[in-house]
Order: structure tokens, then C-alpha cells, then sequence
């Protein structure tokens, strides 16, 4: 049997920024991940924004990560060419009874450490964008886009350069404990055996499947599972009408349908909240309904009374792993260390919805923290 010290389980950007983390201090790592590349899960379906911090309670993981994050990663894409940009961001009141919202989340945004956001009024929002329709704006000068791919290469690079391993279509079907850490049961009809002694479950909406395979693990430390799909539209034609990214104040379970601009200069509009029936959390199907768009007409007219009947066509979708559902307050991120499970080497990193991408450097340094 194959034995090394650290397995991460799942090649996205938390997995890949983890692998790194631990492969640069000097383990010896292996990265295991089910498909036939790199980033093909919730990495590569998401709207590809750098986020500030704003929104998250203080005190959570996901607004001490976030900030934390987002300063590693503009850092690190310097350094590293990874292509982005710092668009900026607007948040858009639309009627008066939004007015207040704005004020709570420039409060929020000020108790998480983002000092960089303010508010515009109306008059001033549509200088800066003459496309737009609002009755007041914040605008968050640190929010960018960023090509995610690039980072998950730019990631995978430097842990390979310091020693890791990329093992594809190499799903963890089993993990069994043994004295000094674990025994991993990989691949299909003749699974391969791998003893580690650190193990890291970033398989993203695979976690939960990955930590109930875990002989022996608590089930109480497996938190409740809720995937809820994100859809996204794009402009039939032309460009982006905005030069910054577009945001209504937030609803239930996301940010509201928003406007998002990619590296070449398209919108795309969303992700909405299309909560999942469980039965379909096995058997994900990302094919986005054209249908659902005739909701998006409204919200977007709202901010944007330009866009033209049957301009939206259906473009990609995501899945966000979810610890909360519909009417719940919004769960933080769960990096469960030994602390909280009892179990030596094992992290499991649960509900790593947005801003995950923006934190994936923080929450290596956590993981990394964590383990020592
Ligand atoms: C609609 C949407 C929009 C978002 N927008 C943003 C945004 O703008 N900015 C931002 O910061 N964040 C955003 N996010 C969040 C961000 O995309 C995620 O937090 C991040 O991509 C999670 O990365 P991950 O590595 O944990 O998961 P994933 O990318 O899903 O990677 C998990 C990997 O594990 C593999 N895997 C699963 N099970 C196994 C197994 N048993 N064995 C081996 N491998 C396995 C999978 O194949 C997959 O490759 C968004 C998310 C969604 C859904």
C-alpha cells in the first residue's frame, strides 16, 4: 500500500489552494480529485468576482476570511499574472424602502474592516454608469473579477513546483481509520490503498458523501446538506451596458439577481436561488431553464429599464453547498479541525458556498493552521 502524509481530497480552488499551502511548508501531499480535471465543479461555475466583505456578520469565518482573502488574492494574481481586475462594484437602491438597507450594509462592511466603501447619490451613480436607474448607491472601489481558471492553474503550478501530486479520476469512495491516521479506498471495481496520517475534505458538494464514509466519524459533526442552483443569463447580444458590477441589495439565500462583467466585457445576469429538492442532490443537472429568464426581466428592469424584451438567454449554472435553507439565517463556513471533531489529521470543510473563491487563500492558511 501506497503511504504519504497529506491527502486532499477534491482539485477545486479551496483543494488546490490548500494543497499548496501544506506541499509549501514542506509535506508531502497528494491531491486526489473524482474527475478528469482540474476546477470542473463549483470552481468553474460561479460569477468570477473578487468579493470585499461587505455582507458577512462580523465576527463569522466568512467575513474574517473573505477580507483576509481578498487581499491574499489581489497579492497573489500580481504576482502570479493571473488575470483580474478591480472593476469596482455598485449596490443599487431602487425604491426608498431600500434606503436603509444601504446603511446596514455600509455599517456591516465598516465592522468587518472594508473602510473603502461608500455611498453616491443617484446623480452621481449615473455619471459613472449612464445605463443605470437607482435612488441611491453604495460603491465598493475593491470588489473585482477574476479569471478563475487561471488561478486554479496559477495554484496547482505551485503546488506541484513544491512537491504535490494531482492523482485524476481518482474519486475517495471509503476512508477507514487506522492507529496513526487513515486508509483511503480510491477509484472504482479495484480501488487503490493509500494510508495518510492528514487528511482534507474539500470535495465541495461531494463533502458531506466524503465525511459519512469516514468509518467512525461522528455523525453529529456532519452538518445538514441543502444545495440550492444558481442560474445565470447572458445578453443575446452586444456588451456589458455597465463598466462595474451591478447589485441590488441582497434577498433570501443570495445577492439578488445581479450584473456581473466577465474579463472579455460580457453581462451575465444572476445567479438567482433555485433551492433543490434532495432527491436531486445526487444527480445534479445544470442545464439552465430558458424559461426561468421571465423572472429576471422584472428584477433586472429595476436597475437597468433598458433591457430589451427576450435579450436574455440561458448561459451556466452553479450549485451552492448550502448548511441553511429557505427562511434560515445565512450558516457561516464550516473548517472542522480536530478540535471540533476529535479526530488527529482530519479537516473537513463544509458549506464553502461564496466567497469561497475570493477566501481560498485564507482558508488554506486556516486549514494549514489548524493541522499544525
Ligand atoms: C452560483 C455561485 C456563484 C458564486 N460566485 C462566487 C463569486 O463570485 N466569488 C466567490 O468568491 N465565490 C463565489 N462562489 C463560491 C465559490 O465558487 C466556491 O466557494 C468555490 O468554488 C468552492 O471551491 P471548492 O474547491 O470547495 O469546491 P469545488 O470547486 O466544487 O471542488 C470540489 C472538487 O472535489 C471533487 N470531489 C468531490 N467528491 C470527491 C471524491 N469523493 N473524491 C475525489 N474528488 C471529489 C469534485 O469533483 C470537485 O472538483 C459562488 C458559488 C456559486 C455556486
Amino acid at each position: 500500500m501506497e503511504r504519504v502524509d497529506c491527502v486532499v481530497v477534491g482539485a477545486g480552488v479551496v483543494g488546490l489552494a490548500v494543497a499548496r499551502r501544506l506541499a509549501q511548508a514542506g509535506r508531502e501531499v497528494v491531491i486526489l480529485e473524482a474527475a478528469d480535471a482540474i476546477g470542473t465543479g463549483t470552481s468553474s461555475r460561479n460569477s468570477e468576482v473578487i468579493h470585499a466583505g461587505l455582507y458577512y456578520p462580523t465576527g463569522s469565518v466568512r467575513a474574517r476570511l473573505c477580507v483576509a482573502g481578498r487581499a491574499a488574492l489581489y497579492a497573489y494574481c500580481a504576482a502570479h499574472g493571473v488575470e483580474h481586475k478591480r472593476v469596482g462594484k455598485l449596490i443599487v437602491a431602487t425604491d426608498e424602502a431600500q434606503l436603509p438597507r444601504l446603511a446596514a450594509i455600509k455599517a456591516q462592511a465598516a465592522a468587518n474592516g472594508v473602510d473603502d466603501l461608500h455611498e453616491i447619490s443617484a446623480a452621481e451613480a449615473v455619471v459613472l454608469e449612464p445605463n443605470l436607474r437607482c435612488i441611491g448607491a453604495l460603491i465598493s472601489p475593491s470588489t473585482g473579477i477574476i479569471d478563475s481558471h487561471g488561478l486554479m492553474l496559477a495554484l496547482q503550478g505551485d503546488a506541484e513546483e513544491a512537491g504535490a501530486m494531482l492523482a485524476l479520476l481518482s474519486p475517495l469512495n471509503r476512508t477507514h481509520r487506522t492507529a496513526d491516521g487513515f486508509e483511503l479506498e480510491v477509484g472504482g471495481a479495484e480501488p487503490v490503498r493509500i494510508a495518510c496520517t492528514t487528511l482534507v475534505n474539500a470535495a465541495g458538494l461531494g463533502a458531506w458523501t466524503v465525511a459519512r464514509s469516514l468509518e467512525g466519524f461522528p455523525a453529529n459533526r456532519v452538518p445538514p446538506r441543502v444545495l440550492a442552483k444558481g442560474n445565470y443569463y447572458a445578453l443575446a447580444r452586444g456588451r456589458s451596458p455597465f463598466s462595474r458590477l451591478v447589485y441590488p441589495v441582497p434577498v433570501e439565500g443570495g445577492l439578488g439577481v445581479h450584473l456581473t462583467i466577465d474579463l472579455g466585457g460580457q453581462a451575465r445576469f444572476g445567479p438567482d436561488v433555485e433551492w433543490l429538492a434532495p432527491e436531486a442532490y445526487d444527480r445534479i443537472d445544470y442545464a439552465v431553464d430558458p424559461r426561468r429568464a421571465n423572472g429576471f426581466y422584472g428584477e433586472v428592469r429595476r436597475y437597468w429599464p433598458g433591457l430589451p424584451d427576450d435579450a436574455l438567454v440561458p448561459a451556466y449554472s452553479g450549485v451552492r453547498p448550502k448548511l441553511s435553507g429557505p427562511g434560515q439565517p445565512q450558516a457561516d463556513f464550516q473548517i472542522q479541525g480536530p478540535e471540533a471533531h476529535g479526530v488527529p489529521g482530519l479537516v473537513n470543510l463544509f458549506g464553502i458556498e461564496s466567497p469561497g473563491l475570493t477566501s481560498c487563500l485564507a482558508i488554506a492558511d486556516e486549514v494549514a493552521s489548524q493541522l499544525a
